[in-house]
C-alpha cells in the first residue's frame, strides 16, 4: 500500500446527456493536480460497482484527436455507468500516460517518424507508461466503494488497483472503434503493453497502416 491520501473538498451536481452525475473535487498529498470523481447513483458501501479509472487526454477528449481512443472510451464509460444506474468514473490528471502534454506532443512527432508509442516514450527518457493508480484507490475508498467491476482493457490497471487494496471482481471490456488513425496505437497497446484488445489484433493484418509511407 502506498502512503497516498486524498481529501474530498466539495461535491456538486453535473447534469449530462447520460444523466445526473456528481462531481467530487479532491486534493492529495502527492501532487497539486485536480483529480476528481464523477459518479452516478448510490455508490457507498457497494460491491461489484461499475467503475472506470480514466487518465486525462486533452487531445483526444477536448480536441477530438483520432490518434487514440480516449475520448470514445470516456463517453462510452459514462453512458454505461448511466445505463447501469450507478457507478464511478475516477478522472486522473495524468496526461499522456503520465508524461505530460508537452512530451506527449513530442512523442507524437516521433511516432510520425515511424516509432511506435512505446519506443517514442523511451526515446524521450520516459517509461512506456508512467501512470500511477494509488490516488484512484484512495478516491474509491473515500466514496465507500467495496469492490469494482473495472471498465478497462489494461491488466496493469487491474493489478495496480488490487495492490492498492481495491478488489476487482470483474473486468468489463471497453473497446472503441478501430480507425486508420488509431490502429497502430491500438496494436502497440495490444502487442507491447499487454492490453486485451481483440478488435485491434484481429484486423491489424488487413488494414493499411497510415503511419507507413506512401
Ligand atoms: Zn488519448
Amino acid at each position: 500500500m502506498s502512503e497516498s491520501t486524498v481529501s474530498r473538498i466539495t461535491s456538486t451536481r453535473i447534469p449530462t446527456q447520460f444523466g445526473d452525475y456528481q462531481l467530487c473535487y479532491y486534493t492529495n498529498n502527492l501532487d497539486d493536480k485536480e483529480h476528481v470523481a464523477f459518479y452516478l447513483g448510490d455508490v457507498a458501501e457497494k460491491s461489484d460497482l461499475l467503475v472506470r479509472v480514466h487518465s486525462e487526454c486533452f487531445t483526444g477528449e477536448v480536441l477530438g484527436s483520432l490518434r487514440c481512443d480516449c475520448g470514445e472510451q470516456l463517453n462510452r464509460a459514462l453512458k454505461m455507468i448511466a445505463e447501469e444506474g450507478a457507478g464511478v468514473l475516477v478522472y486522473l490528471r495524468q496526461e499522456g500516460r503520465g508524461i505530460g502534454l508537452l512530451d506527449k506532443l513530442l512523442a507524437y512527432n516521433l511516432q510520425d517518424e515511424g516509432h511506435d508509442t512505446v519506443d517514442a516514450n523511451l526515446l524521450l527518457g520516459h517509461q512506456p507508461d508512467e501512470r500511477n493508480y494509488s490516488l484512484a484507490a484512495r478516491i474509491l475508498e473515500d466514496l465507500g466503494v467495496k469492490s469494482v467491476r473495472l471498465l478497462t482493457n489494461n491488466p496493469t490497471k487491474i493489478n495496480s488497483l488490487e495492490a492498492e487494496g481495491i478488489p476487482v471482481s470483474a473486468r468489463v471490456p471497453l473497446e472503441g472503434e478501430v480507425t486508420p488513425f488509431n490502429k497502430s496505437y491500438l496494436v502497440t497497446k495490444a502487442e507491447r503493453m499487454d492490453h486485451i484488445l481483440r478488435s485491434a489484433v484481429v484486423d491489424r493484418i488487413d488494414t493499411h497502416d497510415p503511419q507507413s509511407a506512401d
